[in-house]
């Protein structure tokens, strides 16, 4: 049978530990046998960013801006620990950092449902992306330790030297100060990630923030998504049929647990932090979870959420059987494949990751898993496979037909 061929390449960007070998798992037994793959390789393994003095991970950054479409591997964040296992040069900072600085793009994460491994919120039948904003408020604060009486005040000096002042609180006892900033450019790149997403994947948006509170920092992020709705995207909105709304934090919070899913549900930096964690576990695990980097420009970057999975690494090193789940990692392909397909208009490309994903669902739901869904499937008596031989019978399902 003929390959199906690519036009333009992905951007490869290989990675560390064990989830090296699923990506070269996955290009042997799953893509190549059916692509003729092309792709623009990048090693971002820690051994060659290091070498490189990470200027790899600039280039691959690079490609992707040039390309438009990149694949990524989950990498290694080095910590002393690292520096000292991998003999480093200095502490490299995280990939992931540098390419959606980069990009300046926003992080969106979707859950991957399958029948068996039910999310604990049981109103939830679709699944729910979160997009977090990547870029200031508490993340980036100043904070001050207060220990005796006096004033505290926000004093803002402008360029030709005039000054505006707030009181924050005239302290009377100890007590503790910080202050925290966000940018109008920041904000909009996210409002139009979020609407061009939403558009992209036809599915309703929320935003929410706690304007009713924070009446001139929250609004504004309020204002900044209502103006760029209204100017941009409002009527392709009302064409897509989908629906973009605001609403408080907490009132958010309460409609999403009564919620069926099949939205995304956008926040603010902190909210983003604590919520995309309360999702992925609710929707039943860290292997399960994708992620999509979405520039202005609509650049994508493909990955799973999780790790490198340095445990089972460790198992392998030593000639243990592993069982990894490949999911996030396959679906990660199949993201940038698809995207890829869209964009040179290559059907075969499109149907392709389809099926793909298809069969990755359905040999799940026959009942044949890895360690960490058996555990926690619906299903009666899974079947646990090892690494390998999960995605070995993800390639039969996908011979013996997915309809
Ligand atoms: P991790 O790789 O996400 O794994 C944490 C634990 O979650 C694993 O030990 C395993 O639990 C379970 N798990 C995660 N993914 C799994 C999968 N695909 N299949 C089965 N179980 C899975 O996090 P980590 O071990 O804390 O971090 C390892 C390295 O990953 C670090 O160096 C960190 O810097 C890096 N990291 C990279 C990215 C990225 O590139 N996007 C993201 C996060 C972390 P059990 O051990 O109980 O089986
Ligand atoms: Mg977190």
């Amino acid at each position: 049978m003929a390959r199906i061929a690519m036009t333009t390449p992905l951007v490869e960007m290989d990675g560390d530990e064990m989830t090296r070998i699923i990506w070269q798992m996955i290009k042997d037994d799953l893509l190549l046998p059916y692509i003729d793959l092309k792709t623009e390789y990048y090693d971002l393994g820690l051994e060659n960013r290091d070498r490189t003095d990470d200027a790899v991970t600039v280039e691959s950054a690079e490609a992707t801006r040039r390309l438009g479409v990149a694949v990524k591997c989950a990498t290694i964040t080095p910590n002393a620990a690292r520096v000292e296992e991998y003999g480093l040069k200095q502490m490299w900072k995280s990939p992931n950092g540098t390419i959606r600085a980069m990009l300046d793009g926003t992080v969106f994460r979707t859950p991957i449902i399958v029948r068996g491994i039910e999310p604990v919120v049981t109103s939830w039948k679709k699944p729910i992306t979160i997009a977090r904003h990547a870029y200031g408020d508490v993340y980036r604060n100043t904070e001050m330790r207060i220990d005796r009486p006096g004033k505290v005040e926000l004093v803002y000096t402008a360029e030709d030297g005039t000054e505006q002042r707030e009181l924050i609180h005239q302290f009377t006892e100890p007590g503790i100060v910080q202050g925290t900033h966000n940018l109008d450019s920041s904000i909009e790149s996210f409002a139009r990630s979020c609407f061009d997403y939403a558009l992209s994947t036809k599915q309703d948006l929320w935003f929410a923030t706690k304007d009713t509170i924070s009446k001139t920092y929250d609004h504004r992020f309020k204002d900044i998504f209502a103006d760029t709705y209204e100017n941009e995207y409002r009527s392709r909105f009302e064409e897509a049929g989908i629906e973009y709304f605001y609403t408080l934090i907490d009132d958010a919070v309460a409609r999403v647990v009564k919620a069926e899913g099949g939205f995304i549900w956008a926040c603010k930096n902190y909210d983003g932090d604590v919520m995309s964690d309360m999702l992925s576990s609710a929707f039943g695990s860290l292997a399960m979870m994708t992620s999509v980097l979405v520039a202005p420009d609509g650049t994508r970057e493909y990955e799973a959420a999780h790790g490198t999975v340095q445990r089972h690494y460790y198992k392998h090193l030593k000639g243990e059987s592993t069982s990894t789940n490949s999911v996030a990692t396959i679906f990660a392909w199949t993201g940038a494949l698809r995207k890829r397909g869209e964009l040179d208009q290559l059907p075969d490309l499109v149907d392709f990751a389809n099926r793909l994903e298809q069969a990755t669902r359905k040999t799940i739901e026959s009942g044949r898993m890895t360690g960490d869904l058996a555990r926690i499937t619906t299903l009666p008596n899974p079947t646990t496979l090892d690494t390998e031989g999960f995605i070995l019978a993800i390639r039969d399902t996908l011979e013996t037909g997915v309809e």
